[in-house]
Formats: C-alpha cells, structure tokens, sequence
C-alpha cells in the first residue's frame, strides 16, 4: 500500500520516533507548526476516526495513556496542548491514515 505512515511504521521510511506503545507511534512533524509537533499514528491502517469503533475500547484508553506520556516527556503537560484530527478535504488531511497532531510549546491561536 501505497501509504506514508505504514511505511514509517514499516521503517521503510525513516522518522524521529518520540514514543511507541502496543498499537501506536508517536513521531515528529516533518513540517512542525508549533514548537511541539508530534504525530500519534496507530499501527493499523485506518482511514477514518469511526473505524477505531471496530477495535476493542481499550486501544482509546491507550491512545491517551500515550498523548499524556508524550505531553509530559515534551515538556507541554502543564503548559497546555491541543490535539486534532484532519478527516476529509474540508479538514485538510493529506494522509490518509488516520493520525492525531499533539501541538503545543506556544499561545495557540483559536479553531477555525
Ligand atoms: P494531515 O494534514 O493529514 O492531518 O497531516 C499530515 C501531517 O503529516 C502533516 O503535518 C505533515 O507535515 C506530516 N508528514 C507528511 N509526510 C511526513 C513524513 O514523511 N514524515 C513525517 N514525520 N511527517 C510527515
Ligand atoms: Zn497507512
């Protein structure tokens, strides 16, 4: 499959790889917006949010379980961070494996 992040996760790509669990990686943003710019893939190819339903719920609670890792061993736990998911065209996604930006490390301006 043609897929940048399987191929990150396959290591066929390289990555600067911050954290990893079971199901997930945690890398840097090849393109940062904020000083803080990790991306939280899940090892599955999955395309859209709704597809994690099919999963047992645990992998949710592991995906936090690493959000709150990462944010604290980044330096961004107190200071706040923002976490988002680009689904579709209107959002702007340009991978389609379903992905969650962690920013922080600056004032993030409002949504939208
Ligand atoms: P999306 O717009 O799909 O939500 O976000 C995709 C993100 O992946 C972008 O922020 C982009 O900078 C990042 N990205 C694209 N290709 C690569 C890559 O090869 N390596 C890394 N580390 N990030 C990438
Ligand atoms: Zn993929």
């Amino acid at each position: 499959m043609n897929c940048i992040f399987c191929k990150i996760i396959n290591g066929d790509i390289p990555s600067k790889i911050v954290a990893e669990s079971s199901n997930y990686i945690a890398i840097k943003d090849i393109n940062p917006v904020s000083p803080v710019h990790i991306l939280i893939i899940p090892k599955e190819h999955i395309e859209k949010p709704g597809e994690l339903a099919k999963f047992d719920g645990k992998i949710l609670q592991e995906l936090f379980e690493l959000v709150e890792e990462v944010a604290r061993s980044e330096n961004i736990f107190d200071s706040g961070y923002r976490l988002i998911v680009n689904s579709g065209k209107d959002a702007g996604q340009e991978v389609a494996h379903l992905h969650w930006h962690l920013l922080g490390g600056r004032k993030l301006g409002k949504l939208g």
